[in-house]
Formats: C-alpha cells, structure tokens, sequence
C-alpha cells in the first residue's frame, strides 16, 4: 500500500450532499472567507461544511418558526440563531408568504372578535380581526387594518362564503350593521373561547409590538408574524 492510502482520502467518502443526499460531491474552491467550498455532482449545489453565518443554515428557518410561535421578539430570536434582525425580518416574511390559509368547512359556527394594538407607535391604533372556529379552536381567517368596518368586513366576508351557522361576537355596534341579524348573536358568554384565545394573544403580541419591528413594512411584518402564528 502507497503512503497516501492513510493520508488522502476522497471527499465523496466522507461528505454527503446537504440537499440530495448524494455522494458526488467534489471540492470547488474556496468561499471569500477561505473555507473550503463543496459542489454536488447530482444536483448541482454548493456548500460548505460549517456555516458560521448561520442565516445560510438549513435548520435556521425551522427554528425562525419554532421560536416565533413561542413568542420571542424580533431581537431574541436574532441574538440566539445569531443571525442579524433585517435578515430575520426578511426571513419572516418569506416563510409566510408560502403558507396558504386554511381551508373552511362549510355550516360551522364561529366567534370573532377584534383586539386593538398598534403598530410603530402608541398612536397608530390599528384592529386585529380575527374568527375561530368554535369546535376545533382553529383560527380561521384573520385581518390586520384601520379600525373601520372594512377590516372587519374582510374577515366577515370568508365566514358568509362558508355558509357560517352562527357568528358569535360581542357588542360592538358595527357588527350589526355588517352580520346578517339571523346569524348573529351577541349571547353573553357566546363569546368564551375567543377571549380565551385574546389573552394568549395579547402576551405574545405584547412581545411583536415592542420597537423592534419599527420597519417601514411593519404591518406585513405583523401579519406575516401572525401567519405563522396561527397556521403553522
Ligand atoms: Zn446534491
């Protein structure tokens, strides 16, 4: 056996594909930052081995979720994936853009509600409108706008297409005027399980409306935030 058999070894022995799987991995140079870079025969992709900047890692987007949904702000959430807030931020708003809202069953009975919180700053109340799904506690559609009857009406507009039996909601007055009157009920506690869910809510968006998602595109930043939230 020649000296080399101990000290070289082929890169396709010890190095799999991160996206194929495959073995067909060659080396291909070196990244600006001196490490050695990887190219995958199969598929075509380049990697490296240890990502130091770990926005490029391949977990960082399943931990973006998990984190979110715990409630973390912007900034926590940066600190521990060490990733830089606007790179978070961006990432927030893609993941969302690919989940599509469920789809409603027809004849079910729902509550909805509206929650006032703001957005940038103290002045610039906005209404979070949103329905749930009585049996299963699903949120079903929501809204984030002005406080007028057209937030309100976009997230009414989903329940009358899906046949809604029942529309639980309190007091406001608007509702009236937008809820045809056989379908809607301002029954005391008819409205139980979605103030359940506005406390949850509100300690977490306590946590989304601190400064840090002071970003030009703060509302879809909340929605997409929301998103995930709810339908993830
Ligand atoms: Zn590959």
């Amino acid at each position: 056996m020649s000296k080399n058999a101990t000290s070289c070894f082929k890169v396709s022995d010890t190095i799999n594909c991160p996206k194929c799987k495959e073995k067909k991995v060659i080396k291909n140079g070196r990244t600006k930052n001196n490490k050695q870079q990887y190219y995958c025969k199969t598929c075509c992709h380049r990697f490296i081995e240890n990502y130091s900047y770990q926005a490029y890692n391949p977990n960082t987007n399943q931990n973006i979720i998990k984190l979110t949904k715990e409630g973390l702000g912007i900034r926590s959430i940066a600190r521990i994936l060490k990733i830089s807030p606007t790179t978070l931020l961006k990432r927030i708003v893609s993941i969302a853009k690919s989940i599509i809202s469920p789809i409603i069953s027809k004849g079910k009975t729902y509550e909805v509600d509206e929650l006032c919180t703001y957005i940038r700053h103290k002045k610039n109340y906005i209404w979070l409108v949103y329905a749930l799904e009585r049996n299963s506690k699903n949120v079903v559609s929501f809204n984030v706008g002005k406080r007028t009857n057209r937030t309100l009406s976009q997230v009414l507009e989903t329940l009358k297409l899906s046949d809604a039996k029942k529309i639980y909601t309190d007091r406001l007055k608007n509702y009236s005027y937008l809820i045809d009157e056989k379908l809607h009920s301002v029954k005391r506690f008819g409205t139980n399980h979605i103030e359940r869910k506005n406390l949850t809510l509100r300690t977490h968006l306590k946590r989304l409306n601190r400064r840090t998602i002071c970003f030009s595109k703060s509302l879809l930043v909340l929605v997409s935030i929301l998103k995930i939230y709810f339908w993830i």
